[in-house]
């Protein structure tokens, strides 16, 4: 049997503080090599591909990983811009904006990390609050990006227990890392809220008609070695890609 193939967005960078400064684009090793830990194999989309580039390779692989990063451009979900907003790339946004419907349309297995969870969140038609601890009323802070190992348990989430998700996981509670400042304001009308933190903050999203489409707003690829839920949330992304391909 064929390992599912999993195709993987990257980011840019430019400025590394060691080493060479020729332009690059790259992608944090730990999503690679989760996929690989349940039986994967990750390719990457460079930044630059064009739509229909977009639609020939969508053909040739078996499932779609959004990973973390910067911020979108608020102007994808009708906010100004404001000095919260950080590391925008709006190539970046086109990219995965693209690749995010074709895998929706396709039904195309989708895992969607932190920045790819409030992608997926703008690209069917939601909103987001561009800074959390300045904007949302009540917010903690999820923000645990510095002074903090990225598998640090910054808060739990409870998971509605009629859910992929839970399903997935194998539980409807668990303590999740937080490393983001921006999160879902208003949910996409196609999407389902399947996780909460404390304060109400909505930490995963599913589509229900889709064969596998979920979004966590936490880094499950940093706390494999933490949590066996983290690990089964790669393997039946992995399996739900090797069985969409017949
Ligand atoms: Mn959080």
């Amino acid at each position: 049997m064929m390992k599912p193939i999993i195709a993987c967005t990257m980011y840019r960078q430019d400025d590394p503080p060691q080493g060479s400064a020729l332009p690059k684009m790259a992608l944090t090793a730990a999503y690679l090599q989760a996929i690989m830990r349940v039986g994967g194999i990750p390719i990457m989309l460079p930044l630059g591909l064009s739509e229909a580039d977009l639609v020939t390779v969508l053909a040739h692989v078996d499932g779609v990983l959004l990973p973390g990063g910067g911020d979108m451009h608020p102007r994808y979900y009708d906010e100004p811009m404001s000095d919260q907003i950080k590391r925008l790339d709006e190539e970046r946004d086109w990219i995965e904006l693209a690749v995010t419907r074709l895998a929706v349309v396709e039904e195309i297995p989708l895992l969607a990390i932190c920045r790819g969870h409030q992608l997926l969140n703008v690209a069917l038609g939601g909103s987001l609050w561009a800074d959390i601890p300045s904007q949302m009323p009540g917010g903690v802070n999820h923000d645990f990006d510095e002074g903090h190992p990225p598998q640090y348990q910054a808060h739990s989430v409870m998971i509605e227990p009629v859910s992929l998700l839970a399903e997935v996981l194998g539980t409807t509670e668990t303590a999740v890392n937080s490393l983001h400042h921006q999160g879902i304001k208003v949910l996409a009308p196609s999407l389902r809220a399947s996780a909460f933190s404390p304060d109400g903050l909505i930490e995963a999203v599913e589509i229900p008609e889709h064969p596998f489409a979920i979004g966590v707003q936490w880094h499950p690829e940093w706390l494999l070695n933490e949590s066996a839920a983290m690990v089964n949330l790669f393997d039946r992304f992995v399996q739900a890609a090797g069985n969409g391909r017949s």
